[in-house]
């Protein structure tokens, strides 16, 4: 289930129960249906794809309640090497290494293949000769849709390009 904002700017992905309980309190309106229903004892209602919520929602700029996951790592750079532009053997790299400091946020975490890995080792950026494809940062909503859904379905399409 896709959540979209006031806006129809795409936030988040939630259960069907979730979004059946956001729409029974009208908090939000189905933008797109399904073909088929839920039923339930007391009502059937088409199974909905898109919600929208009626209210803006700001987005948690504190990017602590966004989990840091590999595969949300790999997904926010594209699968691609940040040193090499390698697609395979990803693995994730502190751009600032933990011993000497680097911690583990969004800015400091990219997805380097393993060679790139080992070839930086435990040296800072600026000292391994390496260069950064782009400087890392919290992924956009959309990389948090994309993970937790691996299949996009067809009617998510039209709101997740905008
Ligand atoms: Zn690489």
């Amino acid at each position: 289930m896709l959540v979209l904002n006031a806006t129809y700017e795409p936030i988040n992905v939630c259960t069907v129960r979730r979004a059946v309980v956001l729409l029974l309190k009208e908090k939000a309106e189905v933008i797109e249906r399904a073909e088929w229903q839920l039923h339930s004892e007391r009502a059937s209602m088409s199974r909905p794809v898109v919600i929208r919520l009626v209210s803006y929602v700001r987005i948690p700029r504190d990017t602590h309640r966004r989990k840091i996951t590999r595969r949300a790592v790999f997904a926010r750079d594209d699968w691609t090497c940040q040193y090499c532009g390698s697609r395979s053997n990803l693995t994730v790299d502190h751009v600032i290494p933990r011993s000497k400091g680097g911690n583990s946020s969004w800015e400091n975490i990219v997805a380097s293949c393993a060679p790139c890995n080992r070839r930086k080792g435990s040296a800072l950026l600026r000292h391994s000769g390496m260069r950064l494809r782009r400087p890392p940062g919290t992924p956009s909503p959309h990389v948090f849709i994309q993970v937790a859904s691996p299949t996009i379905p067809a009617a998510w399409r039209a709101y997740l390009a905008a």
